[in-house]
């Protein structure tokens, strides 16, 4: 037996906003697994704003996508075959599957799911890779402690409103940014204590109104504006988390800033970057530590699902650019 299956290639590097041209859409026979191997039938596919920096050609955390391959992507699943010894078919899983329907995998870096835990979508937001992200980002990079004031870009999304969650439960003073006003009342329903819209602009003053006595955590989604309007409300002794620069991915030249980096030495500050693959030894603790918050009523764990398969990955992927999600953005296989 073999599966027919679609799947989404890389044609093109893209320069700037993928568009159609980025993609080919083919279909292959997905064989029957060899021994050691399983086949998985792709049923969730994460849409991650890291794939914007896999389709370029450039030395990173992770090489990138050849021009050819089918695109990389977290994603769940069923078993559908297995000649496997850790696997049987109908176990749910997670992996590295890439864009297509079905998978051959030889089960590195496949996890068996504990639905009884919580459903896929979790597993691949605040149980998955955004969800550590946020856990060992805040924690062990931003050093957070109860009282601090904590700034959140892109609060309304994956790693952002795990962040703000887990922040609001330890004690803080959160303040969130989101784009428009319906993520803005999700998250002050969420309990932040103050959300900023930036669409209205005027950063640089929106956060010191939010947050007069300066920032001691600012967790940076977005960079660009942002991370500039952060710098220039700084509490002394503040720690500034690189975890992504959202804004910059789709521009063909280098970002101007940070053009408020000497806050740093006037507050006495550091800022530093993280990637979270880095923890993978410790995801245990951070699973852990989120499902205690969500059995206790302290974080709710969000997705937005998509419909449209994976010929619908290339306008999905560009949802993140265009802030269609609320928590974590899935796109139903
Ligand atoms: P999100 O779910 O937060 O989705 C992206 C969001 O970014 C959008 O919903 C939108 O929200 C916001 N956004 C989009 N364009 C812009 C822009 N030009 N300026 C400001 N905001 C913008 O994605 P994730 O939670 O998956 O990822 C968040 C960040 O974390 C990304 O930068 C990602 O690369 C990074 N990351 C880093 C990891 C690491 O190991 N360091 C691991 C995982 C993620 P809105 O419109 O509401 O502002």
């Amino acid at each position: 037996m073999s599966w027919s299956s679609q799947e989404v290639r890389l044609a093109e590097r893209p320069r700037g906003r993928p568009d159609a041209s980025t993609w080919e859409i083919a279909t292959t026979e997905v064989p029957e697994p060899g021994p050691g191997e399983l086949v998985v039938r792709v049923d969730l596919l994460s849409l991650d704003p890291a794939m914007r920096g896999w389709l370029n050609d450039v030395r990173s955390y992770i090489p990138p996508v050849g021009i050819g391959e089918v695109m990389r992507a977290f994603a769940t699943g069923e078993v559908v075959a297995s000649q496997h010894e850790d696997f049987a078919v109908g176990d749910p899983v997670s992996g590295s599957f890439g864009v297509r329907e079905h998978a051959l995998s030889d089960g590195k870096g496949v996890t068996r799911l504990d639905l009884d835990v919580a459903p896929p979508a979790t597993w691949l937001g605040a149980l998955g890779m955004p969800g550590m992200t946020a856990w060992f980002g805040l924690q062990d990079v931003g050093r957070v402690r109860p009282g601090d004031t904590v700034l959140v870009s892109a609060a309304a999304g994956a790693v952002g409103s795990v962040v703000a969650q887990i922040a609001k439960a330890k004690g803080c003073r959160v303040i969130g940014v989101a784009g428009g006003p319906d993520k803005v009342a999700w998250l002050r329903d969420l309990g932040l204590d103050e959300v900023i819209d930036r669409r209205e602009g005027d950063l640089v003053r929106q956060v010191r109104r939010a947050a007069p006595d300066g920032i001691d955590v600012y967790f940076d989604n977005v960079g660009g504006e942002l991370l500039d309007a952060a710098l220039a409300n700084l509490a002394r002794g503040a720690r500034v988390v690189i975890c992504g620069a959202i804004s910059s991915y789709n521009e063909s030249s280098l970002p101007e800033g940070p053009r408020r980096y000497m806050s740093l030495l006037v507050f006495r500050a550091t800022m530093q970057g993280f990637v979270v693959f880095d923890y993978e030894d410790r995801y245990a603790e951070g699973v852990a530590g989120i499902c205690e918050l969500i059995a206790a009523d302290r974080l709710v764990a969000t997705e937005t699902v998509l419909e449209g398969g994976v010929a619908g990955f290339p306008d999905a992927l560009l949802g993140l650019f265009d802030g269609v999600n609320t928590g974590k953005l899935l796109l139903k296989v």
